[in-house]
């Protein structure tokens, strides 16, 4: 028998050999290549049994894809073994995400008599580091950064135990043979001479601010209710508003800081440990520094052994941050930690597992009751490299290289796409690397040889400029906004055709204009334009992006006025003279290109409401719009009229700008415009979508694009469309924002592909 799918490194050899066993079969199991080989030999009715169970009683983390059979003379070699790992020829081995550590490894942490007490790299064949960890395949020690820590006897006879849990665990370790702590000093030198987690922990408690390396990278770390410690961390680190991810000790800690659901709860226990965006406790005791001005707060909990020690020591929950200065790639390695954290941070805890791989915390956000699936923010650590299956099979090897500033590419072979872990902003010189390394390093671990290369519409994307560089390939360009639709389509298994929503910041149009509230009509292979909002120019061109208050200018002379009195709320953040400038640029489009996106406008009615005149990192001012609203969920909508334009329908939110305006200036409380903003785009995405899906005679509709990780907007305009009896398709397994363009991209090409090839 042949298994494909996740079946290495998930405890499936021992699986297969404890029911080889039960069964009195004989025979051998082994890793190879392109997954696991077994031959059973035996009675005919144990052999069916064994069949049956195969994939019925699989342990929790394997997921079988496929069993091929096929009969061959009975050898009469007794016994059933655990055969050597064959390497060689073309691997297509599934390599499993990292997986939080395990109910019994804890336990065992836990007890002083056990020879892992306070172990901070436990794990078993259920649990531990892999994907991080993994240098090649097939997934055996060797091929590990676990190559350099040989077994302690006691340690190598867990391993070659079946009965045992730790039966060929790869990153198998103890104190005795494994990896160790160290805490340096941002010089390198080691710090005294004792336990160096108390001494972090002690460290922590007294107000410093560690690094911590952990499983996908470097955090930094501090109490979460410490504000001195906490703002010299944001100063430090020149990250002036984003929140910091807190990490929780346990569920009990975790419900002290944000209100959660069995949904959510649920998610913060689940194996792969994401970030939960939650709605903050009012009694959180965070300090103000640690999410200033934010509603909600992202929470995990531990997820190595290292981190459960670390929580129960310092007693307290902590700020647990990517390790990185803002707009870095977080630090992995531990040369490059100590040379870029070290100004950061009071001392370093580090150890000697090496990282392979660089991976971020994922980030979540539940939808509440509208769908079981969460909103996916970021999709890396615990989810990557998990294969998301293709609509339609990938006829030849498809490398799609993503858009630009939240990062991913994919590659796609035969009914999969394996869809790579965050990789950041492309323009910053470190990522661009780890993106180049991370491509040769899944090219490798897949065994994918791109022959496609796909990459978006923008020719100044940096992923663009990498693909146009790939030598002996054949490109494809696929439009920014009909890869969201794409992808939002081939996760859930759908061919299209569909009408699409897509709302973002910005995406290269096929007019050579910048795109961003499109309403779409395709499939995975196509689409067409059926409308979009209507176009304003975007003043002084990208600064518009962290001057909101530009945006608010440009809509309110598109609105009509063409010198439009500053708005009072913009009094002290934008002085006359530049208000002025602004609205000549917008009145002339000089350095002005015109743009029909969705986020810019909720950027002006933000800085219209007086919210954020400037922000520090893209989308804020419309996560502060969205808070804003608060409890007023259900003001009146706004009037946002829909006009049958020359390139179809059009989202006239001229009037909507006007109607904002004049309830700001009359007193008009923000909560109340943001609700009834919220609803006037819900009213019109759902009118828009409706009458489109008519038109062309679908009733299935695509909610995409970063916009919609609102979850006010989602929740009403779902509302609104399933009212109409319409199908609501959301991102569920990627991110709406574009992490999820990669996997798009490789699901348009692989259709493409296809349509070519079959006969008309
Ligand atoms: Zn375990
Ligand atoms: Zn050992
Ligand atoms: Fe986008």
């Amino acid at each position: 028998m042949r298994v494909t799918g996740t079946v290495q490194g998930v405890g499936f050899r021992p699986f297969v050999y404890r029911l080889a066993g039960d069964l009195d079969l004989t025979g051998y199991v082994l890793n190879d290549d392109r997954g696991v080989l077994l031959e059973v030999e035996g009675a005919s009715a144990a052999v069916v049994s064994f069949l049956a169970r195969l994939p019925a009683d699989a342990p929790p983390l394997a997921t079988v894809e496929q069993v091929f059979t096929e009969e061959v003379a009975p050898t009469g070699a007794p016994g059933f073994e655990i055969a050597a790992s064959r390497r060689g020829g073309t691997p297509l081995a599934l390599v499993s995400p990292d997986v939080a550590t395990c109910a019994a490894c804890l336990s065992e942490m836990a007890d002083p008599g056990d020879r892992r007490y306070r172990y901070p790299f436990t794990n078993c064949t259920d649990c531990g580091p892999r994907f991080t960890i993994v240098r090649d395949v097939p997934y055996d020690r060797p091929l590990t950064t676990m190559a350099g820590f040989e077994m302690c006897a006691l340690c190598r006879a867990e391993y070659e135990n079946p009965d045992d849990r730790r039966f060929h665990a790869q990153p198998n370790a103890c104190p005795e043979c494994g990896p160790a702590l160290r805490l340096v000093e941002p010089g390198g030198g080691a710090v005294g001479q004792g336990d160096p987690l108390a001494a972090a922990a002690e460290a922590l408690r007294g107000g410093a601010v560690l690094a911590i390396k952990g499983l996908g990278g470097y955090h930094l770390a501090c109490r979460a209710g410490h504000e001195v410690a906490s703002a010299a961390l944001r100063s430090r680190k020149h990250r002036e508003d984003k929140p910091f991810a807190l990490m929780a000790a346990d569920l009990t800690a975790a419900r002290e800081l944000v209100e959660l659901t069995g949904a959510e709860e649920a998610l913060l226990l689940g194996s792969e440990r994401p970030i939960v965006v939650a709605r903050r406790h009012p009694d959180a005791p965070v300090a103000p520094s640690v999410a200033p001005g934010s509603p909600d707060l992202g929470v995990m909990l531990p997820y190595t052994p290292l981190h459960h020690l670390l929580l129960a020591e310092a007693g307290e929950t902590l700020v647990m941050t990517s390790g990185n200065l803002s707009d870095e790639p977080i630090a992995y390695d531990d040369a490059e930690a100590l040379k870029r954290l070290g100004s950061i941070a009071d001392l370093l805890l580090v150890h000697d597992r090496p990282i392979h791989v660089r991976a971020d915390d994922s980030v979540v956000r539940s939808l509440g009751d509208l769908r079981a699936a969460p909103l996916m923010l970021r999709r890396s650590r615990g989810y990557a490299p998990a294969s998301i299956p293709l609509p339609i099979e990938a006829s030849r090897a498809v490398l799609a290289c993503g858009a630009e500033l939240k990062s991913t590419f994919s590659l796609a072979q035969g009914p999969r796409a394996w869809v790579s872990h965050h990789i950041g902003d492309l323009k910053n010189y470190e990522t661009l690397r780890s993106f180049e390394e991370g491509v040769a390093h899944f090219e490798r671990l897949f065994a994918v040889s791109p022959e496609i290369v796909v990459h978006d519409l923008h020719p100044d994307y940096l992923s663009t400029r990498y693909a146009l560089t790939r030598e002996g390939v054949e490109t494809m360009a696929v439009q920014h906004h009909h890869a969201h639709l794409a992808a939002c389509l081939a996760e859930h298994g759908e061919e299209g055709p569909a009408v699409g929503a897509i709302y973002d910041g910005t995406g290269y149009g096929e007019d050579g204009s910048v795109w961003g509230g499109e309403l779409l009509f395709g499939d995975v292979a196509s689409y067409e334009r059926a409308g979009s909002l209507a176009a304003v120019p975007m003043p002084g061109g990208e600064r518009a992006v962290l001057e909101p208050w530009r945006m608010a200018c440009s809509w309110l002379v598109a609105a009509g006025q063409d010198q439009p009195p500053m708005p009072a709320a913009l009094a002290g953040a934008v002085s006359p003279e530049r208000w002025e400038q602004v609205a000549a640029l917008a009145r002339s489009g000089f350095v002005s290109p015109s743009t029909s996106s969705m986020g810019r406008l909720f950027d002006a009615v933000s800085s219209l409401c007086g919210l954020r005149p400037t922000v520090t990192y893209e989308g804020q001012a419309a996560i502060e719009l969205e808070a804003a609203a608060g409890a007023a969920r259900e003001g009146t909508p706004y009037p946002l009229p829909l006009r049958d334009a020359e390139g179809g329908l059009e989202l006239d939110a001229r009037e909507t700008v006007r109607a904002v305006a004049r309830d700001v200036a009359q007193g008009a409380s923000t909560a109340l415009v943001s609700a009834r903003f919220h609803a006037a785009v819900a009213v019109a995405t759902a009118e828009a979508c409706t009458l489109i899906a008519a038109a062309r005679g679908t009733d299935v509709v695509v909610l995409s694009g970063g916009v919609f990780n609102n979850r006010l907007l989602v929740e009403r305009t779902v509302a609104l469309l399933e009212d109409r009896r319409l199908r609501v398709l959301l991102p569920e397994l990627l991110p709406a924002g574009d992490g999820g363009i990669s996997y798009g991209q490789a699901a348009a090409a692989a259709a493409r592909l296809a349509r070519t090839r079959s006969p008309t």
